[in-house]
């Protein structure tokens, strides 16, 4: 997942709060110092890091926990107010059609980024055109063919013009109205004047609502030096941090970006269409800490085309009730939803339940069991208890699987379910989290 390590650590930290027998002097020495590495290695600003932890510190031992709270939940609590604070300010993103300029350098994302953000507007109901603005590499206008093919939205190229503002002007004429129109412009290896003088170019024309700025995570805190020099030479309206899924330094590109002020608004976590998601760093950050979010996988449920037999299976999910017919339905969706452990761990509870070994299942082996749930009769996709030894031979041999793989899947559910009933309590602790977290203001005593 995304900062797999750093949310480990970070985890790892509350874990030893909540174990500790007192809040005293040792632990908390022992948390800021555990912190500190954890940021440092997500390559987290060195300033920032130690200020922030520094706060915990100054927090933990002069403020009081509100009544009814222990010092313990209150420690957590700092630590979660303070990572937050890092990352930025809750960035509502307007969905109405609007006029996207896409920028960036050489290789950051810009175009598959370009492709998931007309997905994204889609799926919402709003209908997107795609623009191919990149004059300097031909191949680029055909990679961003393909992507509007896969998208289903309208794309206007011209390959015999040089000038990025022509076929942007072209491209508003020729598409239909109230298109969202996303424009995918031309990298280079640094900014240079060449570079802004055609965005803003471009930008007279296409007079944008949005002119995002595609960077990559793996740039680290340089990623804010970026930012700020994107920002002063055209103004950006947001940022977009890709490639999340693959960096370790994560954390040092997105609390920079966001100590630049310019608002993070969607991360990539994936080179799939579909892994493109909303940034807030509230949520974000709950993700990371382990405490789960169940809004973002209800969208993920929400973006389905087979919406129902999954939204059958969320709820069933959500009440307990998961069969392993629930489960097949949300095997059929992982093509569109990206992989299994991603989704589990999205699921408030799960994160702590399942253990991380078994979040890394390959999507081989859910293909294998996608092949065994065929083989299963009516009665025992509803009742999955029923499926003892015999009928453990019997399945394996009816989808050519080795029974040691039928027992896999049947832990591999029991786990899920394990981990979805977990929500039914961990529902109230939800709810009391965002009581205590939810509206970002001061607590009520
Ligand atoms: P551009 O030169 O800025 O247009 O960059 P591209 O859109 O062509 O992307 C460069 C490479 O990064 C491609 O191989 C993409 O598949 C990959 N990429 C883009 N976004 C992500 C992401 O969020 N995660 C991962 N893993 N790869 C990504
Ligand atoms: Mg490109």
């Amino acid at each position: 997942m995304v900062l797999d390590s750093l949310g480990k650590s970070l985890r790892g930290v509350l874990q030893k709060i909540a174990r500790g027998s007192t809040v005293d002097e040792a632990l908390l020495n022992e948390v800021v110092r555990d912190i500190q590495r954890a940021l440092l290695q997500a390559d987290v600003n060195v300033q920032l890091a130690l200020s922030l932890t520094e706060r915990v510190r100054r927090r933990a031992k002069e403020e009081k926990p509100p009544a009814g709270a222990s010092l313990r939940d209150f420690l957590i609590r700092i630590i979660y107010e303070e990572i937050r604070g890092i990352l930025g300010k809750d960035q509502p993103f307007d969905l109405r059609p609007r006029k996207v300029l896409m920028a960036g350098l050489f290789g950051q994302g810009k175009t598959t980024t370009t492709g998931k953000l007309a997905r994204f507007f889609q799926k919402k109901g709003v209908r997107v055109g795609v623009v191919a603005a990149d004059v300097h590499r031909p191949a680029a206008i055909d990679q961003l063919e393909q992507l509007s093919k896969k998208v289903g939205c309208e794309f206007y190229a011209n390959r015999n013009e040089q000038r990025a503002e022509v076929i942007v002007r072209e491209a508003l004429a020729a598409f239909p109205p109230h298109l969202a129109v996303i424009v995918d412009t031309a990298g280079r290896s640094g900014i240079d004047t060449d570079l802004i003088e055609e965005l803003k170019r471009v930008r007279a024309v296409l007079q944008p609502d949005e002119t995002l700025l595609v960077l990559d995570a793996a740039m680290g805190q340089a990623a804010g030096r970026s930012a700020e020099a994107f920002q002063k030479a055209v103004g950006l309206t947001g940022v977009i941090l890709t490639k999340l899924d693959g960096s370790a330094k994560g954390g040092g590109a997105l609390s920079a970006v966001a100590a630049t002020g310019a608002p993070i608004v969607f991360i990539g976590t994936g080179e799939h269409l579909d892994e493109l998601e909303r940034f807030e760093p509230t949520r974000f950050v709950s993700r990371l800490l382990g405490m789960g979010d169940l809004r973002t996988l209800l969208e993920r449920f929400e973006n389905l085309s087979n919406k129902e037999a999954a939204e059958e299976a969320a709820k069933h999910l959500m009440s307990g009730r998961f069969t392993l017919r629930d489960m097949r339905a949300q095997l059929d969706s992982l093509g569109e939803m990206g992989p299994f452990s991603k989704l589990m761990t999205m699921i408030p509870g799960a994160g702590a339940k399942v253990d991380e070994a078994k979040m890394d299942e390959t999507q081989a082996r859910l293909k294998r069991f996608r092949t065994i749930l065929d083989s299963l009769t009516g009665e025992e996709l509803d009742t999955p208890q029923i499926i003892k030894s015999d009928r453990v031979h019997r399945i394996a041999r009816g989808s050519g699987q080795r029974p040691q793989e039928v027992r896999g899947l049947l832990k591999h559910y029991e786990t899920t379910r394990k981990a979805a009933h977990g929500i039914v309590s961990n529902r109230r602790l939800r709810r009391q989290l965002e009581k205590q977290f939810g509206s970002g203001e001061a607590p009520e005593e």
